[in-house]
């Protein structure tokens, strides 16, 4: 199960108190600092950026994952970003809410010995 743009999108809205106007201000920031059009994963046919951010998340045309270089990028820093591949994996909030529903499942599993 995956959350949709909006309801990631509204989840972000909600854990950082952003208003519509923040939001909209926000992924401006994150398309000017986007920096995927340096790594080696992106393909030319790519014209939208900031796949870390839920309104926009996954690529329709980035398929292959060659060495990720979100660690390099401001928006990755000054936003503590966690995760990467988000132009094949989505956005940082889906790939949190991911890895939570998959502790949730594996803490319902007996622990092995
Ligand atoms: S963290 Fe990655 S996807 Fe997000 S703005 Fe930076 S380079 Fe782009
Ligand atoms: S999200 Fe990571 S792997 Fe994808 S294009 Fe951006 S820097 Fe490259």
């Amino acid at each position: 199960m995956f959350l949709t743009k909006d309801q990631a999108k509204a989840m972000l809205m909600k854990n950082m108190n952003m208003s519509e106007e923040d939001f909209s201000e926000g992924e401006k920031w994150v398309k000017s600092k986007c920096t995927c059009a340096d790594c080696p994963s992106y393909v030319a046919s790519e014209t939208d950026l900031g796949f870390c951010w839920p309104s926009i998340g996954q690529s329709e045309h980035i398929h292959d994952e060659k060495n990720c270089i979100c660690g390099q990028c401001p928006v990755f820093n000054e936003a503590d970003l966690q995760f990467a591949y988000y132009c094949t994996r989505d956005s940082e909030v889906q790939q949190s809410w991911q890895m939570t529903q998959e502790r949730a499942a594996d803490g319902g599993r007996p622990t092995e010995e």
